[in-house]
């Protein structure tokens, strides 16, 4: 079964409050887009399940996230046998855009149709928790609001049609460290979360492109945040209506209403970055 694993940028990312178990709550729009891997989900041929990609470095046996969700799926419904996952990477990875959440929650649905099990996406999605707190959102796709550690959904109405510009620059961000440094008493600069659902109701892009924001990029080393902030400024000099960084960054994104506009983006953000990718929203119907 050949299936796509489409990546997510965050419209907005607001940390709300440290819990008592550690981790934090987060308040978060989510968008799936057209970048997207590709996978082949096929019985396996040895006794255990492998994932082989084109990207050398990635694991091949259970580490791998995609043989995460099958042992998930296996474990929650007792069915379904081992399986090799191929795995044709565009996901840039460590990048926070999900690429291995995204390919997690593609192995959930084909093991859903594999098996004949036919369980409902929400069924699924909260299957998917388990896995990681981005794989519930990647098995409902397309537009929603994310709160708890990502795991509690709400459908949104979709983003209006647009470009949209994801460019990765070459550097890590640690997404621990990153929530190390959050004091979430002191931020400061906050997304307009119920604005942007708001303007999502409304059909207003523009709306939505001037109220996003992530509180991670307040958090970011001084010439991190001077990388993030050059890139989103050449989006918007080339005509974004709006640009954030995504999950834990490092990826920026910018919304745009002008194809024209956004290929120039492209062009001049690829003068600098190898990792530049021009997509567009996709919705929550699936191609299988
Ligand atoms: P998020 O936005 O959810 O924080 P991310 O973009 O930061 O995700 P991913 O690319 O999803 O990060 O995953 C990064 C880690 O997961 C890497 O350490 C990588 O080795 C491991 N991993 C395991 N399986 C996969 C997979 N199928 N694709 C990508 N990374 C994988």
């Amino acid at each position: 079964m050949e299936l796509l694993a489409n990546a997510k940028i965050n419209l907005t990312l607001d940390i709300l409050r440290k819990r008592e178990d550690g981790y934090h709550d987060l308040q978060m729009v989510m968008q799936s887009v057209t970048l997207a891997d590709r996978l082949t989900v096929t019985p396996a041929q040895g006794a255990e399940g492998q994932a082989v990609s084109d990207l050398r470095f990635l694991p091949t046996g259970s580490k791998n996230l995609a043989q995460t969700a099958a042992a998930v799926f296996r474990a929650a419904t007792g069915l379904g046998g081992e399986v090799d996952v191929s795995i044709q990477k565009h996901v840039p990875v460590c990048a926070g855009l999900a690429g291995g959440s995204a390919d997690a929650a593609a192995v959930l649905r084909a093991m859903n149709q594999l098996t004949g099990a036919g369980l409902p996406t929400e069924k699924l999605a909260e299957m998917g928790a388990k896995a990681g707190s981005d794989v519930p959102f990647c098995v409902l796709g397309g537009t929603a609001l994310a709160e708890g550690r990502g795991e509690l959904l709400t459908p949104l109405s979709p983003l209006p049609p647009c470009r949209v510009v994801i460019c990765k620059p070459p550097f890590s961000v640690s997404t621990p460290q990153l929530f190390g440094r959050v004091n979430v008493r002191k931020i400061v600069r906050r997304p307009d979360t119920a604005g942007v659902i708001a303007a999502l109701e409304a059909g207003d892009l523009a709306g939505v492109a001037r109220r996003m924001y992530n509180v991670f990029e307040d958090v970011l080393e001084p010439r991190r945040y001077g990388e993030i902030a050059s890139i989103k400024a050449a989006l918007i000099d080339c005509g974004a209506l709006g640009a954030s960084m995504s999950g834990s960054g490092p990826s920026v994104f910018g919304l745009f209403d002008s194809e024209h506009d956004a290929c120039s983006a492209l062009a001049r953000l690829e003068e600098s970055y190898r990792d530049v990718f021009l997509c567009a929203p996709a919705g929550a119907d699936y191609e299988v």
